[in-house]
Protein backbone atom coordinates (compact mmCIF):
# COMPACT_ATOMS: atom_id res chain seq x y z
CA UNK A 1 0.00 0.00 0.00
CA UNK A 2 1.34 3.09 -1.27
CA UNK A 3 0.52 5.85 1.47
CA UNK A 4 1.55 9.11 1.33
CA UNK A 5 1.21 12.46 3.47
CA UNK A 6 0.19 15.85 2.00
CA UNK A 7 0.88 18.64 5.41
CA UNK A 8 -0.30 21.97 5.86
CA UNK A 9 -1.42 24.73 7.71
CA UNK A 10 -5.06 24.52 5.83
CA UNK A 11 -6.25 28.05 6.92
CA UNK A 12 -8.61 27.16 5.44
CA UNK A 13 -8.26 24.32 2.75
CA UNK A 14 -8.60 26.07 -0.28
CA UNK A 15 -9.14 25.04 -4.12
CA UNK A 16 -5.61 25.30 -4.60
CA UNK A 17 -5.04 22.54 -1.74
CA UNK A 18 -8.10 20.42 -2.80
CA UNK A 19 -6.57 20.27 -6.78
CA UNK A 20 -3.15 19.19 -5.02
CA UNK A 21 -4.91 16.88 -3.34
CA UNK A 22 -6.88 15.33 -5.98
CA UNK A 23 -4.28 14.95 -7.83
CA UNK A 24 -2.29 13.55 -5.22
CA UNK A 25 -5.00 10.92 -4.13
CA UNK A 26 -4.56 8.85 -7.96
CA UNK A 27 -1.36 8.90 -7.23
CA UNK A 28 -1.32 7.14 -4.34
CA UNK A 29 -3.42 4.28 -2.57
CA UNK A 30 -3.92 6.32 0.64
CA UNK A 31 -3.16 10.29 1.16
CA UNK A 32 -3.44 11.24 4.35
CA UNK A 33 -4.10 15.25 4.41
CA UNK A 34 -2.75 16.58 8.00
CA UNK A 35 -3.38 19.49 9.61
CA UNK A 36 -0.02 21.02 11.41
CA UNK A 37 -0.61 22.38 14.77
CA UNK A 38 1.57 25.06 14.53
CA UNK A 39 1.88 27.25 17.62
CA UNK A 40 3.89 29.59 16.52
CA UNK A 41 1.14 30.92 13.87
CA UNK A 42 -2.30 31.97 15.12
CA UNK A 43 -5.03 30.78 12.92
CA UNK A 44 -8.21 31.98 11.99
CA UNK A 45 -9.59 28.23 12.14
CA UNK A 46 -8.87 25.82 15.24
CA UNK A 47 -7.06 22.65 14.36
CA UNK A 48 -11.01 20.85 14.82
CA UNK A 49 -12.21 23.29 12.29
CA UNK A 50 -9.44 22.72 10.01
CA UNK A 51 -10.19 19.07 10.20
CA UNK A 52 -13.70 19.25 10.23
CA UNK A 53 -13.39 21.53 6.63
CA UNK A 54 -11.20 18.62 5.10
CA UNK A 55 -13.12 16.08 5.78
CA UNK A 56 -16.09 17.71 4.39
CA UNK A 57 -14.01 19.06 1.39
CA UNK A 58 -12.83 16.19 0.54
CA UNK A 59 -15.82 13.24 1.32
CA UNK A 60 -16.14 12.02 -2.42
CA UNK A 61 -12.56 10.60 -2.18
CA UNK A 62 -12.91 7.85 -0.95
CA UNK A 63 -8.79 7.65 -0.60
CA UNK A 64 -8.21 10.81 1.69
CA UNK A 65 -8.22 10.45 5.40
CA UNK A 66 -7.81 13.24 7.26
CA UNK A 67 -5.81 14.02 10.40
CA UNK A 68 -3.82 16.63 11.85
CA UNK A 69 -0.30 16.60 13.97
CA UNK A 70 2.36 18.57 15.87
CA UNK A 71 5.59 18.30 16.00
CA UNK A 72 8.40 17.16 13.17
CA UNK A 73 6.57 16.24 10.27
CA UNK A 74 9.49 13.14 9.70
CA UNK A 75 8.32 11.82 13.68
CA UNK A 76 4.64 11.60 12.42
CA UNK A 77 5.30 10.07 9.43
CA UNK A 78 7.52 7.55 10.94
CA UNK A 79 5.22 6.50 13.38
CA UNK A 80 2.85 6.26 10.46
CA UNK A 81 4.70 4.08 8.56
CA UNK A 82 4.42 6.88 5.42
CA UNK A 83 8.09 7.87 3.21
CA UNK A 84 6.06 10.23 1.32
CA UNK A 85 5.22 13.69 1.51
CA UNK A 86 3.39 15.46 -1.19
CA UNK A 87 3.92 19.55 -1.33
CA UNK A 88 2.29 21.89 -3.59
CA UNK A 89 4.50 24.76 -5.67
CA UNK A 90 2.38 27.48 -6.45
CA UNK A 91 5.93 30.05 -8.06
CA UNK A 92 9.16 30.36 -7.75
CA UNK A 93 8.90 32.06 -4.21
CA UNK A 94 7.60 28.47 -2.86
CA UNK A 95 10.55 26.99 -3.94
CA UNK A 96 13.36 27.82 -2.02
CA UNK A 97 11.29 27.39 1.02
CA UNK A 98 9.78 24.16 -0.05
CA UNK A 99 13.34 22.58 -1.19
CA UNK A 100 15.05 24.09 2.38
CA UNK A 101 12.35 22.02 4.30
CA UNK A 102 12.53 19.17 1.88
CA UNK A 103 15.78 18.45 1.91
CA UNK A 104 15.51 18.59 5.84
CA UNK A 105 13.03 16.15 6.05
CA UNK A 106 15.28 13.71 3.52
CA UNK A 107 18.02 14.13 5.91
CA UNK A 108 16.65 14.41 9.09
CA UNK A 109 14.87 11.23 8.75
CA UNK A 110 17.67 9.37 7.74
CA UNK A 111 16.93 9.54 4.30
CA UNK A 112 13.15 7.61 5.50
CA UNK A 113 11.19 10.77 4.31
CA UNK A 114 10.66 12.27 0.49
CA UNK A 115 8.96 15.05 -0.61
CA UNK A 116 6.99 14.84 -3.92
CA UNK A 117 5.81 17.96 -5.53
CA UNK A 118 2.98 19.19 -7.73
CA UNK A 119 2.74 21.99 -9.51
CA UNK A 120 -0.34 24.01 -8.96
CA UNK A 121 -2.86 24.06 -12.24
CA UNK A 122 -2.59 27.61 -13.57
CA UNK A 123 -5.50 28.92 -12.22
CA UNK A 124 -5.07 28.21 -8.86
CA UNK A 125 -1.24 29.56 -9.02
CA UNK A 126 -2.39 32.99 -7.08
CA UNK A 127 -4.39 31.49 -4.54
CA UNK A 128 -3.49 31.30 -0.83
CA UNK A 129 -5.48 30.67 2.56
CA UNK A 130 -3.88 34.38 3.58
CA UNK A 131 -4.94 36.39 0.61
CA UNK A 132 -8.58 34.69 0.60
CA UNK A 133 -8.39 35.57 4.47
CA UNK A 134 -7.86 39.13 3.49
CA UNK A 135 -9.95 39.35 0.61
CA UNK A 136 -12.75 37.52 2.89
CA UNK A 137 -12.16 39.98 5.68
CA UNK A 138 -12.93 43.08 3.73
CA UNK A 139 -16.29 41.60 2.16
CA UNK A 140 -14.75 40.39 -0.96
CA UNK A 141 -15.86 37.92 -3.18
CA UNK A 142 -14.13 34.33 -2.71
CA UNK A 143 -16.37 32.15 -4.28
CA UNK A 144 -13.06 31.69 -7.17
CA UNK A 145 -11.15 30.48 -4.34
CA UNK A 146 -12.68 28.17 -1.68
CA UNK A 147 -16.36 25.71 -1.82
CA UNK A 148 -19.11 27.68 -0.92
CA UNK A 149 -19.31 26.42 2.61
CA UNK A 150 -16.14 27.29 3.25
CA UNK A 151 -16.91 30.66 2.07
CA UNK A 152 -19.75 30.79 4.59
CA UNK A 153 -17.56 29.93 7.61
CA UNK A 154 -14.72 32.55 6.71
CA UNK A 155 -17.32 35.36 6.51
CA UNK A 156 -19.03 34.11 9.58
CA UNK A 157 -15.28 34.46 11.06
CA UNK A 158 -15.31 38.08 10.44
CA UNK A 159 -18.79 39.06 11.01
CA UNK A 160 -19.84 39.43 7.67
CA UNK A 161 -23.51 38.06 6.25
P1 LIG B 1 1.96 25.97 4.95
O1 LIG B 1 1.58 26.96 6.01
O2 LIG B 1 2.54 24.70 5.44
O3 LIG B 1 2.68 26.55 3.75
P2 LIG B 1 -0.47 25.86 3.45
O4 LIG B 1 -1.75 25.37 4.00
O5 LIG B 1 -0.41 27.28 3.06
O6 LIG B 1 0.60 25.44 4.46
O7 LIG B 1 -0.06 25.01 2.17
C1 LIG B 1 0.21 23.64 2.21
C2 LIG B 1 0.85 23.23 0.90
O8 LIG B 1 -0.03 23.50 -0.17
C3 LIG B 1 2.15 23.96 0.56
O9 LIG B 1 3.00 23.04 -0.07
C4 LIG B 1 1.71 25.02 -0.41
O10 LIG B 1 2.76 25.38 -1.29
C5 LIG B 1 0.62 24.29 -1.14
N1 LIG B 1 -0.36 25.20 -1.75
C6 LIG B 1 -1.03 26.21 -1.16
N2 LIG B 1 -1.82 26.85 -2.04
C7 LIG B 1 -1.64 26.22 -3.24
C8 LIG B 1 -2.12 26.43 -4.57
N3 LIG B 1 -2.95 27.44 -4.84
N4 LIG B 1 -1.71 25.58 -5.53
C9 LIG B 1 -0.83 24.59 -5.25
N5 LIG B 1 -0.31 24.36 -4.04
C10 LIG B 1 -0.70 25.16 -3.04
Amino acid sequence: MKRAVYPGSFDPVTFGHLDVIRRASEMFDVLVVSVLDNKAKTPLFSVEERVKILKEATKDIPNVQVDSFSGLLINYAAKNGIHVAVRGLRAITDFEYELQIAQTNRKLSGEKLDTVFLTTSLEYAYLSSSSVKEIASFGGDISQCVPEFVAKLIYEKYHIL
